[in-house]
């Protein structure tokens, strides 16, 4: 890419980011890393009556989490600030009004009421309403008042709104992902622009700041594809030239119709927020972190809503990803989200991680829990035994719980199968031998029983269930020796005891 790659996130401060929000950022994110680019956070919150207290603050902590943080953007300047839009207010009428001086815009003064009635008229007949060609002479505009008029309605302070007037023709426009698109420019209504409020529109705004912040590729999702025209021909009206364009695909609900929204999560089982969205006063919407989930899945699942290598491989890191990622492997059909895929990419990086990284989350969560534990050394060991058969850290008090606690129950199908009449009697023994070997290691203890067992010759298993599930509960767990080992052979001694007693 010759050209500086310089590409933007622009969400609107009105509520937590959806995952598809995230999605948009991310791919912005390894556009501009794979092209040594900067990656550009603006705030887009033109609109105050949708602006939500804490909205950006959640993007910006989203961003961060998911480790893929902005370049320039709020807080980081990198010469082309400021990058929240109401902190750029004041720059925008001026380029409405040089579309109004070269014939590309107009001033309308038509009242809301004006323009209901219209509306409804239009309706009436079955018909859409649009302004644009078609009708702009039948309103109150600078088109159909004289220039004095024009003056005096300013002059007075009556309300007005600057509206966009398309050059009818048809538009050739280019898609980095759909490729070749073909406009009957005449379609498009006349846009409103600027309003006397002194406030842009999200079109105007968002074509000036491209503009200004140098913005090299607009990469943004499907639902800006029809703004696409409107955002062409404004850069053709002010000579600018226009960045390259690319729509991500919509990401649809699981079952694939229509669009996953920011109300089917909790709906549906599963967050669509990154973050737990949690408003004063307002609804509690849960987050792929409080939930328990890597930063790594979610965005090595958010990377194939769309996209692919090309290849087989589906576990891809950040690095990976920006090495890996080009538009040209994303697809133009919508991708549908799939929650059990998520989980999946969990649970694969879930395993990579290290026994002590697992380990100081999981020792923490055992303080929560006021559960003691000998040592962060001893909680990472126990990590590394179970480690492989959770999805969450939460998982761990199940997979790992008798390594903190005795059971103080035995689970009874499991008692059933393994705890005979001559059970208490071989445990008994089993005690004997324990107490007997020197060294609490893993290799000593099994060499003993096992030793021990072979010599009576009265089979692993009328030994080996009963010990397991003496220290453990249950039937499940890693090796028992390694238990054993870990726990300690008084705690083993212990608890053999205490299941003589239950059991017995
Ligand atoms: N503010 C728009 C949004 O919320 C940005 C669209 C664009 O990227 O141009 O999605």
């Amino acid at each position: 890419m010759s050209a500086d790659v310089r590409v933007r996130f622009a969400p609107s401060p009105t509520g937590p980011l959806h995952i598809g929000g995230v999605r948009t950022a991310l791919f912005n994110y390894l556009f501009a890393k794979k092209h040594n680019g900067t990656f550009i956070l603006r705030i887009e919150d033109t609109d105050q009556n949708r602006f939500v207290e804490g909205a950006e603050d959640y993007i910006i902590e989203s961003l961060n989490w998911c480790n893929i943080p902005f370049d320039e953007g709020p807080g980081k300047d990198g010469g082309h600030g400021p990058y929240r839009q109401s902190d750029r207010k004041d720059r925008y009428k001026k380029y409405a009004l040089q579309l109004i001086d070269s014939g590309a815009a107009y001033y309308a003064f038509d009242t809301a009421e004006e323009l209901a009635e219209a509306r409804t008229k239009t309706e009436a007949q079955k018909l859409t309403f649009i302004y644009n060609h078609h009708n702009r002479l039948d309103f109150t505009n600078s088109l159909t008042l004289t220039e004095s008029e024009v003056k005096e309605r300013l002059d007075r302070g009556d309300e007005y709104t600057i509206r966009f007037k398309p050059q009818p023709k048809t538009l050739f426009m280019f898609d980095e992902i759909r490729k070749g698109i073909e406009i009957d420019t005449t379609l498009i209504d006349d846009k409103v622009l600027f309003k006397s409020d002194e406030m842009p529109t999200y079109h105007l705004a968002n074509i000036v700041d491209d503009h200004e912040m140098e913005i090299s590729h607009v990469i943004r999702g499907e639902e800006w594809l029809p703004s696409m025209a409107l955002h062409v021909l404004l850069y053709e009206s002010f000579g600018w030239e226009a960045p390259k364009f690319a729509h991500l695909p919509l990401i649809l609900k699981p079952g694939g119709k229509g669009k996953l929204s920011k109300r089917d999560g909790d709906k549906l089982g599963f967050p669509v927020f990154p973050l737990e969205w949690n408003p004063e006063n307002g609804e509690k919407s849960s987050g792929y972190r409080e939930d328990g989930y890597l930063p790594e899945a979610v965005i090595n699942m958010l990377a194939f809503l769309g996209w692919n290598p090309g290849t087989e491989q589906e576990i891809f890191s950040l690095d990976e990803l920006v090495q890996a990622f080009s538009l040209e492997h994303v697809n133009s059909s919508g991708a549908k989200f799939d929650f059990d895929k998520t989980k999946w990419f969990q649970q694969q990086w879930f395993v990579e991680q290290d026994d002590a990284v697992v380990g100081d989350a999981f020792a923490k969560a055992l303080q929560r829990e006021n559960i003691e534990y000998k040592s962060q050394d001893y909680v990472n060991i126990v990590v590394g035994l179970v480690k492989e058969r959770a999805v969450f850290v939460e998982d761990l008090f199940e997979l790992a719980g008798f390594f903190f606690t005795a059971p103080t129950e035995f689970d009874d199908k499991a008692a059933g199968k393994s705890w005979k009449a001559d059970t208490s009697e071989i445990m008994n023994n089993v005690i004997t031998v324990l107490k007997n070997t020197t060294d609490d290691s893993a290799v000593a203890l099994s060499d003993a029983v096992k030793g021990w067992v072979k010599e009576q010759e009265i089979g692993f298993g009328k030994v080996m269930m009963p010990l397991r599930l003496s220290l453990v509960g249950s039937l499940m767990g890693p090796d028992v020796f390694e238990i054993a080992s870990l726990i300690g052979k008084q705690e083993t001694i212990a608890r053999i005891e205490t299941a003589m007693e239950k059991l017995g």
